[in-house]
């Protein structure tokens, strides 16, 4: 499998072992690793029960913390990650809040883009109650990460492409100084997803991926995944544990995050949702590359449109960081934004979509759109809302992989008919 190309290896890595160390039913000559749904494992020996719990011999005890199917699925995103080791979640969001109450401490500090997705910003907010001293800043320029840290920064948190206004943050240049510093860098994988971009290749310590999205694609499951990429010391990091500093270092980090973040709050995936994760895996590259296509296009249509005011997407050269996206990506998301001209009604015209569901939900095969200061981004007010960038009349798109000319009569009715 070493020179396999991305989808060959998604297809092929449960029947070759390598998701499963052996366990793909190879008596059956199943193509899929099975489906394990037992929570409790037993052993005829109780000795070799007590060198499991101590972690002198592997294998599964309870499933909140480990559970075959769900291992084949963190060997996925391993190699779809280029990574070292990963550690999958109930939700993307469960892999978010258990690395950073795993790895921060009262009195740390950290740096994080300003343009984050909704619910890290109340996650992080939520965390400062606890003592986390956090900076947001435009990650799109590094300089800015550079004068925000401290003498207690641990760690620097962005996203890549920004939702809803699809902003870049400086991936490249702020692995160069987390890497210069010695301070762990996570990247927020979510937006681009491994067949775009791969932030192993900036540095990145640690890498998260909601799994609901594009990773899945069919939105019937939720998941969340963190990757050691095998860039950061972890022997730099001062909040490891002291019972957790043994044995190899560079397995400290995920060590951590699995036994005080999955295990003691539980945010763990069932092993029938690690499945239908797994299965929509497998057409993550093909579904990108049709969605990132229709992206395109019907960005190009309405920054053409009369009815439209501004558009943002990476993939039009009028974006701030085009240069840095086509440099980085290998192709510019299937997520855009825009906004309407003044005298249109947002309701009206996302009444009149009729391919397009009015949704929150993004990464989904289906095209979704949303007003994103009534809905995701309500909560927070106009003041935060206007330090992101973010319009009153924003309508965010995420573009799905239906048949482009569909797509495009549908904004292209929409707008007419509201106008
Ligand atoms: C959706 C999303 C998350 C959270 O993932 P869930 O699986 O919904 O919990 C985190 N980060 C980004 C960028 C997302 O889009």
């Amino acid at each position: 499998m070493k020179d396999w190309h991305f989808t060959t290896r998604m297809l092929h890595l449960d029947r070759k072992g390598a998701s499963t160390k052996g366990d793909s039913d190879s008596k059956y000559l199943a193509t899929h690793a099975p489906i394990h749904t037992s929570v409790a494992f037993g052993y005829d020996d109780s000795a070799d029960l007590a060198a499991t719990f101590q972690g002198k011999q592997a294998g599964y005890l309870y499933s909140r913390q480990g559970n075959p199917t769900v291992t084949a699925l963190q060997h996925r995103l391993t190699q779809m990650e280029k990574g070292k080791g990963s550690l999958i979640f109930a939700t993307g969001m469960a892999a978010i809040g258990s690395t950073m109450l795993a790895l921060c401490s009262r009195g740390d500090h950290i740096v994080s883009s300003r343009f984050l997705f909704g619910n890290t910003v109340s996650l992080f907010g939520s965390l400062a109650k606890y003592g986390l001293k956090q900076s947001f800043v435009d990650a799109t320029d590094c300089s800015q990460i550079e004068a925000a840290l401290t003498a207690d920064t641990r760690l620097v948190f962005v996203e890549t492409i920004a939702n809803p206004r699809t902003q870049i943050a400086d991936l490249q240049a702020i692995g160069e100084l987390c890497r210069r510093r010695s301070l762990l860098y996570v990247v927020d994988n979510t937006m681009t997803s491994p067949w775009l971009f791969q932030p192993a290749s900036v540095s990145a310590g640690l890498i998260v991926n909601s799994l609901t999205k594009y990773i899945a694609g069919h939105s019937v499951a939720l998941g969340g995944a963190v990757t050691d990429t095998g860039c950061f010391d972890w022997q730099h990091f001062s909040g490891i544990d002291p019972a957790l500093r043994k044995g190899d270092p560079a397995l400290w980090g995920l060590n951590q995050i699995r036994k005080k973040g999955l295990r003691d709050f539980g945010g763990s995936i069932s092993a029938q949702h690690a499945h239908d994760i797994a299965i929509g895996s497998e057409t993550l590259a093909l579904r990108m590359q049709a969605a990132c296509h229709n992206a395109s296009m019907l960005a190009q249509m309405l920054a053409d449109h009369p009815a439209v005011r501004k558009v943002y997407y990476p993939g039009l050269a009028s974006h701030p960081q085009h240069d840095r996206a086509k440099a980085l990506f290998r192709q510019p998301g299937a997520l855009l934004s825009f906004e309407l001209q003044e005298k249109i009604d947002l309701h009206a015209f996302l009444n009149q979509l009729q391919v397009v569901i009015r949704s929150t939900n993004l990464g989904d095969n289906r095209t979704l759109a949303i007003p994103v200061a009534k809905t995701i981004y309500y909560e927070m007010g106009p003041e935060r809302r206007a330090e992101m960038g973010i319009d009153e009349g924003l309508i965010r798109v995420s573009v799905g992989i239906e048949d482009a000319s569909d797509l495009l009569d549908d904004f292209n009715n929409a707008l007419s008919q509201a106008s």
